[in-house]
């Protein structure tokens, strides 16, 4: 089966199975924005207990980023690279006020250049928040791909644009969102449940290839 193929099946049997939602919780353009940051190395459901604190602690840009940053460490502590990712968060508010009229921009190149942004998150911000065309090639999305056959890369980089040729634009931020759900579920990063998993019949690794 010629991959473009397997990924059009792919896609269509997420579709049956899984919801395309965020697992962030977030209400406006920057709370996703920092919630995204501080998923690094950190599970969703810790983020998300710890934004309810941040976000109500320091309830606007202004806020965030005239705050005391020691106190901004200590809520994001939880998280992990807290350090760091406070200052991120920080840097990053102060130039969404300084330089896009207190906006989340809407192109990666500017979404790069803000601190603590790669293009993992950029991706995510590009496909949530402005319905563009985006690849999150998270943990998840690359072990899956790696092993349903769609890419040959574990770099994230590579594994974006292999997907971006193999997956329809309109699908690509959705499938991203199966991919986080299908890998909890099923295709777990240790001992995937392959005997129980509805992609069996077209997965290499699940067929042993
Ligand atoms: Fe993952 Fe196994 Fe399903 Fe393949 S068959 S997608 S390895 S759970």
């Amino acid at each position: 089966m010629r991959k473009k193929e397997r990924a059009a099946l792919i896609v269509e049997a997420l579709k049956e199975h899984y919801p395309a939602s965020c697992s962030l919780v977030a209400r406006k353009d920057y709370e996703l924005l920092f919630a995204t940051r501080l998923s690094a190395q950190c599970t969703d459901a810790r983020v998300n207990v710890v934004t309810k604190e941040l976000f109500s602690r320091w309830d606007s840009l202004e806020a965030i980023a005239g705050a005391d940053l020691s106190e901004l460490m200590e809520v994001v502590k939880p998280c992990g690279l807290y350090r760091v990712k406070a200052m991120d968060i920080q840097k990053c508010a102060q130039a969404l006020l300084e330089n896009h009229e207190g906006k989340v921009p809407d192109t990666m190149e500017e979404l790069l250049k803000l601190p603590g942004v790669g293009r993992k998150t950029a991706n995510l911000i590009l496909g949530d928040l402005f319905g563009k065309p985006a690849i999150v090639a998270d943990t998840h999305c690359i072990r899956i791909s790696g092993r349903l056959g769609l890419t040959k890369s574990k770099d994230p980089y590579q594994v974006e644009m292999d997907l971006k040729k193999l997956i329809a634009p309109a699908d690509q931020n959705d499938t991203c969102h199966r991919f986080v759900h299908f890998g909890r579920d099923i295709c777990t990063a240790r001992s995937p449940k392959c005997t129980a998993c509805f992609l069996l019949d077209i997965c290499p690794q699940g067929q042993g290839k």
